[in-house]
């Protein structure tokens, strides 16, 4: 029940029982009043049966006196007293018409009665006497029967006075206990009123209000300083308290909602943070290694817990491989062919495996942890894949994330795009067409480089002998097999430990870092024998064995960087001359 509601009961049952007390203590006086009545009706009574005695007595004497002494005093006494007798009984007779019990009234008619015979006889005797007749008029007065009538006439008043009294006490006795009774009702009412309004103070203002007053301050007070962990103790009671305890449910509510709302906000604008600075060290990557590198380091940041992969397509567009993995996803090969990769296939991303009732790739193993295939592209081709895998309430952010993760992909994609571009174009700049080896351009740098560091650096010429020959004889494709073939046995004898140009036409350079011109001599030596080792043919025809003549020079032992190549030069214009085939070294040309 709500708490205006018994308020507004108490107040009208507390005036209700105000006001029935307040009736109960008229009523209580009232009865006073009916007491004062009786005792008033009893005196006039009372005083009138005193009057009726006294009447009679006095008017009895003056009819004695008269008859005794004859003075006209006494009888005019006499006459008045019986002009004073007829008003006390038309007084009398007046009471009993207004009311008086019937034995009352009985008793006031027989004194009224006995008082009229003893008028009768006293007139007689006044008569008696007036007729001269003293003696006899002195009898009727002194005689038995008046003395009879006299004493009836006293106890007749008697009777009728106790009568009276009797009437009044008990009527002074109901009245008391009717006063008594209201008075005490009054007091009950008055006593049920006080513990009403007790009660109610009580229950409403300590059970129904202050005590729970005094747990929401605790809880508005935790809620202010915004912790939400607090319980708000259930209140089912429909009033104005449980009114403000459902406010203040809903308050926290709101607020456990914003706060849902702010850190969903702050882990949106940390994943975006994230994602914008792996973008800006993905642009600033030199090779695919540290792409590789970079999106390992920063996907488990953007999607924690989840485990995943980078895969590059290779140039064919047949294979992919693992360029980097985190979190070691445990669900997906290494290296698979493209064909195998739904999402591949269909060109967008590609979500199967545990919870999803799509068909799974071919590169999955099968086990429980829900994947995502992510094709990366760029300018409408494939380029590689972002692989993903996971579960639980990590793998329902990701799906929250797709937005962000084709956002990813899309630049994962450019990215790895931008560096095989770079790479591509840095191949056509460095790199001869036709060998594949380092062109002149690139020599010109790197022995520039070298000069400037002045670090130890031995060089081989080469020129393949009668090279004219295959390209007169066999045409030019026979000779550019035969420069491609060379140019293959140089790349497999001197790397990693060197590198290997053409220097223009027939002729190549190899540089060796760290070496001495002697240690150059055995490598060249070494490349001259690959190289004559085996028979080349072209279109079905042979082309015999090819030789290399060599001129090596060393730096800075055996003269300057500077003239590194035209010291290694003259040393292979030497071997030619001495016959072609043949390894000739700048220091020992200049011993000679
Ligand atoms: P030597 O033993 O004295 O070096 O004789 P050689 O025939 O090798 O030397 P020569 O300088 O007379 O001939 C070099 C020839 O190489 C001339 C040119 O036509 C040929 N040549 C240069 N560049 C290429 C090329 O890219 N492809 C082909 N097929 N031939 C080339
Ligand atoms: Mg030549
Ligand atoms: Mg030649």
């Amino acid at each position: 029940m709500r708490i205006s509601t018994i308020t507004n009961w108490a107040y009208g049952i507390t005036v209700v029982l105000t006001a029935l007390s307040g009736t109960a203590f008229i009523m209580s006086s009232s009865a006073a009043i009916d007491e004062r009545a009786a005792v008033e009706e009893h005196l006039v009574l009372d005083s009138l049966a005193e009057e009726l005695a006294l009447g009679a007595e006095v008017r009895t004497d003056e009819a004695r006196l008269y008859v005794m002494r004859g003075e006209e005093r006494n009888l005019q006494a006499f006459h008045a007293e019986e002009k004073s007798e007829r008003r006390r009984e038309a007084a009398a007779l007046k009471l009993v018409s207004q009311g008086l019990k019937p034995a009352e009234a009985e008793a006031l008619e027989k004194i009224d009665k006995v008082v009229e015979e003893l008028a009768k006889i006293e007139t007689a005797a006044v008569e008696t006497f007036r007729n001269g007749d003293r003696g006899d008029a002195q009898r009727l007065v002194f005689g038995p029967d008046h003395a009879r009538l006299h004493e009836t006439l006293l106890a007749e008043i008697s009777h009728f006075r106790d009568l009276i009294a009797a009437r009044t006490q008990a009527q002074l006795e109901a009245s008391r206990s009717r006063s008594d009774l209201w008075s005490f009702l009054a007091k009950i009412m008055l006593a049920v009123t006080a513990a009403l309004f007790l009660a109610v103070l009580y229950f409403v203002l300590r059970r129904r209000v202050t005590m729970p007053l005094m747990r929401m301050v605790g809880v508005v007070g935790r809620l202010a300083r915004q912790d939400y962990t607090v319980e708000i103790p259930v209140d089912r009671r429909r009033d104005e308290i449980g009114d403000m305890n459902d406010a203040i449910e809903i308050f926290r509510t709101n607020g456990i909602e914003r706060e849902r709302l702010d850190a969903e906000r702050r882990a949106d604008q940390d994943t975006k943070d994230l994602i914008l600075q792996m973008m800006h060290r993905l642009q600033a990557c030199q090779n695919q290694v540290e792409l590789a590198d970079v999106v390992a380091r920063y996907a488990p940041q953007i999607f924690p817990g989840i485990a995943g992969g980078l895969y590059f397509l290779d140039e064919m567009r047949a294979t992919l491989a693992r360029a980097a993995a985190w979190l070691e996803p445990v669900d997906a090969s290494e290296t698979f062919p493209a064909s195998a990769c739904w999402g591949l296939r269909r060109v967008r991303p590609h979500a199967s495996g545990s919870g999803e009732s799509d068909v799974p790739c071919q590169h999955l193993h099968g086990g429980n942890a829900a994947t995502l295939c992510v094709p990366l592209t760029a300018q409408g081709e494939m380029i590689g894949l972002l692989y993903l895998e996971g579960d639980g309430a990590e793998w329902s952010g990701v799906n929250r994330s797709r937005l962000y993760l084709e956002l990813i992909a899309e630049n994962v994609g450019l990215a790895i795009a931008n560096l095989q571009l770079r790479d591509k174009l840095i191949a056509l700049s460095v790199r001869d067409p036709l060998t594949g080896l380092f062109n002149r351009r690139f020599l010109d740098e790197i022995l520039a480089q070298a000069a400037a560091s002045n670090e130890m650096l031995a060089c081989l010429m080469i020129d393949i002998d009668f090279f004219k020959r295959f390209n007169d004889e066999f045409g030019h494709d026979a000779g550019d097999v035969v420069m491609q073939y060379v140019g293959q046995v140089l790349r497999d004898t001197i790397e990693p430990d060197g590198r290997a140009f053409r220097f223009g036409g027939e002729e190549f350079t190899i540089l060796l870092p760290g070496r001495t011109e002697d240690e150059a001599i055995a490598v060249a030596e070494n490349v001259r024998q690959k190289v004559s080792s085996a028979a080349l043919s072209h279109a079905g025809k042979m082309l015999g064995i090819v030789t290399v003549s060599l001129g090596v020079a060393g730096s800075p032992n055996e003269g300057s960087t500077g003239t590194l190549i035209t010291r290694a030069d003259a040393a292979l214009l030497q071997a030619k001359a001495e016959g072609r085939n043949k390894t000739l070294a700048s220091s020992r040309i200049a011993a000679a």
